[in-house]
């Protein structure tokens, strides 16, 4: 790029970008190809995306339009400049319920959209499985559909009109109602008329999905609507700024019925059988994408629903029903259907599905949330499958191909005499009503022999879609992998139709060069991410097991595939992308250039240390969000810890980091002069020189140093008897409990035995002892949140103790990437626990904090800390446990009543290990309480993160979904935070001191 070039983009006054992070972040999409940009341009009216198109068209420079970067096989990657239109483009406005319309800038998300339309009885039918990051820009440009195909058709079938933007700049309405561009539709229409026989002979009636490239088909059926030209063209015609689209009324009532299989071909079988049911969509899963599924924290309640462990299967159908009510309020496709069942009941077709001698067992399912848990699978299935362990991974270049539904049985057996010769496994899922299956093969694009078996499967394949004259690309487009097929997938004659088309739009060749036209710059086995053909080498020795699953870095690195699911809005997944909508705030902005690093793609070429670097990963709040919510595992928190562990072991690690690493000490300095220490913290003079000299904000409060110490207070609490904060091992029985635990078991909380009378003052304690771990911040600074536990643990009898000797949990300096000293202190912790775990009855280990809970049952053995294994299942969260108590002896304790009510806010370390939800049942078991469990993420304060100067305002920008949540709240609401930088950042930036769940409860007990 010449400094001609950009000053020319930069003159249109439209943001734009052309550093070298911008190019490394947006030279992938979701598929397996690289191509680094020239620079990214982030339009904000159709007035600056006309300006920076015709600029980059009159400096020669290629355009890409982009959505959410989703698309599958290369069509959102380019070499010139890509025009995003998603950051900015994302209104949703003239809902006309009458006219069933709305329009929506090409930005807009789809579930943004539905979430919109939802109150008003409305949704937008096709229904992609990216729907939480899917652009209505990206879905209209690869004409995408879901699920429900057999409903709602595809996204072409829901478009009224396009405001596009053209190769020169112009700006035009295209759509039936618009009269812009007649000429130009009038000489398509006589192109694609002259070629409506070949169209006949290529195209038989009868498939449901899309055809590759432009949608000839369906112009030819309304010869004035350019707007089906445009649906399906990637980008290669024209920019979308914004759509009218069409809205579908919500079906009145939906049912499931899952049918289980011995087998692929007997489903496939099956699928052809229930198709006369007029089903709204028929979704197959097979075993190994749901063997993906095991041990996994977020998908384990859909295991149980469908007993995928005691009765496993090889595949199962998802069989889906609606019933839209009166023909008026159907969608155009179900009340066009004439078909005898097509008007049936929801319940009657469920029943006929259950009276059907199909499979080896069936399910039927109407309950919304356990629906939701079924497609949570079927929607997680793609990212779930390339999330297994190694270097083979299941590919998407042949994943999109559609047959007619009747077609599946052959078709499939067709796929399995590719695959077997060639040894290859694949999985079978995807939409089978609409006759398309996502077939990924299983390679490893690292070796040269997986390479050549990839282009072997693509020729082969592309060759049996043609024999049953179906689709190569039905829903994710042509891309990169597929262009060199439509020759022979179309002929010369459609393609030739296609190629003038084209040349109408964009007679320069500006848009999306190379892809649908083969010109040679794209082969499907070019342009492949670096680490395939180089394979990444790390320039140190990694420290951490990745025990959760990949057990390498880079196996958890090269998890990414960049199927966007952390651009989303909802979870706990990812925070800093929620709260800025910046791609380098992503955890795949962080990957990829994590990648971009090691390739020596950065500037300054430094795998350890640079701009790029340190502008992705020092903005990671290390919540762990990422772990459980990537369908890949992704676990940023670690691989960002290694990385600057690294770092440090070669340059030194900085004071600020060595302080952060110790703010134990601090406390313990802190809390032997709270006098002098604590007016300190408020020094104006000394905050200034802090913020100069460490980067500590002075804009943030510091934590107060307590009067008393909580194990100085524990201490006198016992008494001169009991002062010994020594442990001994519990003498009592244990009372199995089994809590499911990422990938382990946590067994058999110790429980004891109950006092004699509900309620009695804990005299003689009856349950055997237990261990509360004194935090860092209990012990220094909210010694009354352990006075606190220590009353309610006592008040259920048991005989509480403190580690003698205790060190830091080792958080802090983990956090920072300083594991040599979480090592060391996870080496002294574990060393002072393990020596119990031999005896019978082993005490309980309890946790207030749960980042501090989270390094013991995780990153102790992250950091391969013998014996951590054995005490980590020794280790309960507070509430986990006093919830556990309560379920099985709701008498334990007495409580006052008070109607009152509660929001509690998780800590994002607790969500990434187990469901919050519980936590308002705990806080309902306190009579008159109404609780309810905030949906936040993290609260943005993480540690220390939210104190450093350079981070506060990100800090209290990802706040912001936490205190919009508390403002919901009823007046009077008590606050519930069990997490220290949690309660930190609300009394920060509210008047609220929220309380610990220990509070609420000792507050409770009468
Ligand atoms: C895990 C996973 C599951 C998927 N499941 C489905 C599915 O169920 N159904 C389905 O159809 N697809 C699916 N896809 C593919 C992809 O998510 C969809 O095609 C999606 O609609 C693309 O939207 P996007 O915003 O990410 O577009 P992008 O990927 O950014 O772009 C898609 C194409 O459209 C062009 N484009 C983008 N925005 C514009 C614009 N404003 N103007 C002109 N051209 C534009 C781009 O140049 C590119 O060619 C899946 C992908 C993944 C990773
Ligand atoms: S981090 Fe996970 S969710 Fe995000 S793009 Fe990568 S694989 Fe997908
Ligand atoms: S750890 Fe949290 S902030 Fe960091 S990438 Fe993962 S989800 Fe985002």
């Amino acid at each position: 790029m010449t400094s001609a070039q950009e000053r020319k983009i930069r003159q249109t006054g439209c943001h734009a970008r052309f550093d070298n992070l911008m190019r490394q972040l947006y030279a992938t999409d979701a598929s397996i190809y690289q191509i680094q940009p020239v620079g990214v341009a982030f339009p904000k009216s159709a007035q600056q995306a006309s300006a920076v198109i015709r600029a980059a068209a009159d400096a020669n420079l290629s355009v890409t339009p982009r959505g959410a970067g989703t698309s599958l096989v290369g069509n959102a990657v380019g070499e010139g400049l890509i025009v995003e239109l998603s950051r900015y483009n994302r209104h949703v406005t003239d809902l006309d319920l009458e006219k069933h319309s709305v329009r929506v800038g090409a930005g807009v998300v789809l579930d943004q959209l539905n979430d919109f339309l939802r109150p008003h009885g409305f949704s937008f039918g096709p229904d992609v499985a990216t729907s939480s990051r899917a652009t209505l820009g990206g879905m209209i440009a690869n004409n995408s559909s879901g699920a429900r195909c057999p409903v709602y058709g595809t996204t072409a079938d829901h478009v009224l009109s396009l405001e596009i933007v053209m190769a020169d700049g112009r700006v035009e309405t295209i759509g039936p109602m618009h009269e812009s561009m007649r000429a130009e539709c009038a000489k398509i229409e006589n192109l694609i008329r002259a070629a409506s026989n070949e169209m006949a002979e290529r195209w038989p009636a009868g498939l449901i999905k899309r055809w590759p490239g432009y949608g000839i088909e369906k112009f030819l059926g309304a010869p004035k609507d350019l707007t089906n030209i445009l649906a399906g063209s990637e980008g290669t015609l024209a920019a979308i700024f914004s759509a009218e689209l069409k809205i579908s009324p919500l079906p009145h009532e939906k049912g499931l019925g899952v049918i289980f299989f011995a087998s692929v071909g007997e489903a496939m079988q099956a699928t052809v059988e229930l198709l006369d049911l007029k089903p709204a969509a028929i979704e197959h899963i097979d075993r190994p994408l749901l063997d993906q599924t095991k041990g996994q924290l977020h998908f384990q309640a859909a295991r149980d629903l469908l007993e995928l462990d005691t009765q496993p299967c090889e595949s199962i159908l998802i069989v889906e029903f609606y019933d839209f009510g009166t023909a008026r309020t159907r969608p155009r496709f179900e009340s066009g259907d004439m078909s005898p069942h097509s008007k049936s009941s929801v319940a009657e077709k469920l029943s006929l599905l259950q009276s059907k001698n199909l499979g080896l067992r069936k399910k039927i399912l109407t309950d919304p949330a356990q629906m939701n848990l079924v497609w949570s699978v079927r929607k997680s299935g793609l990212s779930l499958l390339t999330g297994c362990i190694g270097p083979a991974k299941p590919v998407a270049f042949i994943e999109d191909a559609a047959v007619r539904p009747a077609q599946l049985p052959e078709y499939v057996r067709g796929l399995q005499s590719i695959m077997k010769p060639l040894g290859l496994e694949a999985s079978y899922y995807g939409h089978a009503a609409s006759g398309l299956l996502h077939v990924r093969p299983v390679l490893d694009l690292h070796s040269q022999g997986d390479l050549k078996k990839f282009r072997q499967v693509a020729d082969q394949t592309s060759a049996l879609v043609r024999q049953f004259k179906g689709s190569l690309s039905a829903e994710h487009g042509v891309g990169i992998a597929r262009t060199e097929y439509l020759r022979d997938q179309l002929g010369d004659e459609l393609l030739g139709v296609m190629r003038e088309i084209k040349h109408t739009f964009d007679p320069k060749n500006i848009f999306n060069p190379g892809k649908i036209f083969a010109d040679g710059r794209h082969k499907i086995d070019d342009h492949l991410r670096e680490d395939f053909t180089r394979p990444l080498e790390l320039p140190f020795q990694p420290v951490l097991a990745f025990a959760f699953k990949d057990r390498s870095f880079i196996g958890n690195l090269e998890q990414c595939n960049g199927c966007g699911g952390c651009l989303k809005q909802t979870g706990i997944m990812c925070p800093t992308f929620m709260a800025t909508g910046e791609e380098v705030m992503s955890t795949r902005g962080r990957a990829n250039i994590m990648r971009a690093a090691l390739e020596r793609r950065v500037n300054g070429h430094d795998p350890l240390k640079s701009e790029e670097l340190d502008a992705a990963l020092t903005n990671c709040l290390s919540c762990k969000g990422c772990t459980p919510e990537c369908p890949s595992n992704v676990n940023l928190a670690l691989l960002k810890a290694e990385l600057m562990h690294a770092r440090w072991r070669r340059d030194g690690l900085p004071l600020r980091e060595r302080m952060l690493s110790n703010v134990d000490l601090l406390g313990r300095i802190g809390c032997a002069m709270p006098a002098v220490a604590n007016p300190i913290l408020t020094f104006k003079p000394l905050r200034a020189l802090m913020e100069s000299a460490l980067g500590i904000s002075a804009r943030r409060s510091l934590p107060h140093y307590a009067r008393e110490r909580f194990d100085k207070w524990f201490a006198k609490h016992l008494g001169s008897a009991g002062a010994s904060l020594a442990m001994s091992h519990a003498s009592r029985d244990t009372r199995g409990n089994t809590i499911p635990h990422r990938g382990y078991r946590i067994d058999a909380a110790v429980f004891g035995e109950a006092p004699k009378t509900a309620g009695e003052a804990p005299a003689l304690p009856r349950r055997g002892k237990i261990i509360l771990w004194d935090d860092t911040f209990v012990r220094y600074h909210e010694p009354h949140i352990g006075i606190a536990a220590v009353k309610v643990l006592e008040a259920f009898g048991f005989e509480v103790s403190l580690v003698k000797n205790r060190r830091c949990c080792g958080r802090p300096a983990f956090s920072v990437g300083n594991l040599e000293r979480a090592a060391e202190l996870a080496k002294h912790n574990v060393s002072q626990l393990v020596s119990l775990n031999s005896q019978p009855f082993a005490p309980t280990i309890l946790f207030l904090e749960p980042s501090c809970w989270s390094m013991f049952v995780e990153d102790y053995r992250e950091l391969k800390i013998e014996g951590a294994d054995d005490v980590g299942k020794r280790c309960f969260l507070f509430e986990n446990f006093v919830d556990d108590l309560l379920a099985q002896e709701p008498d334990a304790l007495r409580f006052n009543l008070r109607p009152t009510t509660i929001a509690i806010h998780p800590h994002c370390h607790a969500k990434s290990i187990m469901n919050p939800a519980f936590m308002g049942g705990l806080a309902e078991r306190l009579p008159g309480r109404k609780a309810t469990v905030l949906d936040t993420a993290c609260c943005g304060m993480a540690g220390a993160f939210g104190a450093l100067a350079d981070k506060y305002d990100l800090s209290v920008q990802v706040a912001q979904r936490l205190l919009d949540n508390i403002d919901n709240q009823p007046a009077g609401t008590e606050i519930i935070a069990s997490g220290t930088s949690c309660r930190h950042q609300i009394a920060d930036l509210t008047n609220i001191h929220a309380k610990h769940m220990a509070e609420l409860i000792a507050e409770a007990i009468v």
